[in-house]
């Protein structure tokens, strides 16, 4: 069964760290960090409607002036969520440009900032129109570790430690159905509320026998049609896909169940490994992981794909060991 979204790593994995989603149906992307964007499109960065940033490490968000610079002057909402000081951050961002022409634009962009704290979810709002003033600023519950709930999607965010707080997160796409266009034309049935209704019973799992009334082109009467029916001829799945996406932290017993809570299952699970296995000296004092350690935790986890990344310039000759070795800890 396909998927309706599509993860790739924007960069190298010696470049910057960064993850782009695509959701196939839908003009809409998602974006984790905002390091290089350099090889993403300025039409793929118009169609982001949400960005999640683990920490403001220079590798993790010098993109937001390209996304900035992309996305001013459309109509458009744009939401970041980020850790402790995201709302400063992002503040001083826009306080380092004049903004005395925005009247001239028709159209103005609205950034939405959400810090997740432990204590919870701290909101604030900037809109072009007024200079990108901080404004609206309000707090919200952070239950469960959810930090969105969009029609299409949900995400969690996991404070992990890394000297300063930062973010880990597991986005899960909601299943949906579609309906075969071409096919629905060739069997003469009459597009109508009928179409959700069958896509409600498809999500709800009702029984193939369950029966549907489906009306015809050019015919007064309807006709009872099994559901099990409708769904072989007309109807494609797509179930949800989790993605996990975790950077820039220490291996240590808290941060280990944190993150195998949340990436917990995942099909396919983006994980840092800045450092070789024999480095793990090393990667406690900087506060990274191995890549043994990587692949521990996407076993613990009991994920389906493991991809590591974020390799430190160190090791430009390791490439292979990196996967190697995450991979001989996945597997076990
Ligand atoms: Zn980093
Ligand atoms: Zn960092």
């Amino acid at each position: 069964m396909k998927s309706a979204i599509q993860p790739a790593l924007i960069n190298d994995p010696f470049g910057d760290p960064g993850l782009l989603v695509h959701f196939l149906l839908q003009k809409r992307a998602l974006l984790f960090d905002l390091g290089d964007l350099s090889a993403v499109s300025n039409g793929t960065l118009l169609k982001v409607s949400h960005v999640f940033v683990s920490h403001t490490h220079i590798d993790h968000f010098i993109g937001f002036d390209r996304l900035l610079r992309t996305l001013f002057g459309h109509e458009k909402t744009l939401t970041i969520f980020g850790p402790k000081n995201i709302i400063q951050n992002v503040k001083g961002k826009l306080a380092g440009f004049t903004w005395n022409l925005v009247e001239q634009y028709s159209e103005s962009l609205t950034i939405e900032v959400v810090e997740v704290q432990e204590s919870g979810l701290l909101k604030a709002t900037f809109r072009a129109i007024e200079r990108f003033q901080l404004c609206d600023e309000r707090k919200e519950p952070f239950v469960d570790g959810l930090i969105v709930d969009d029609s299409a999607f949900s995400a969690r965010a996991a404070i992990l430690e890394h000297r300063v707080p930062c973010l880990g997160f597991a986005l899960e796409e909601k299943p949906h159905v579609n309906i075969d266009k071409d096919k629905l034309e060739s069997m003469k049935a009459e597009p109508g509320p009928w179409l959700n209704e069958l896509k409600q019973s498809v999500l709800r799992d009702d029984p193939e026998s369950a029966l549907i009334t489906v009306p015809f082109k050019g015919r007064s009467r309807t006709e009872d049609i099994p559901l099990g029916q409708l769904k072989s001829n007309l109807v494609e799945i797509f179930p949800g896909q989790k993605i996990g996406y975790v950077v820039d932290t220490v291996f240590n017993d808290r941060n280990r169940k944190k993150i195998v809570e949340l990436v917990k299952s995942a099909d396919i699970f983006f994980c840092e490994s800045p450092f070789l296995a024999d480095e793990e000296e090393r990667g406690q004092a900087r506060c990274h992981l191995t890549s043994r350690q990587a692949g521990t935790l996407a076993r613990e986890a009991g994920v389906k794909q493991l991809q590591v990344f974020h390799f430190s310039s160190r090791h430009k000759d390791c490439r292979e060991q990196f996967y190697n070795e995450a991979q001989e800890a996945f597997q076990g």
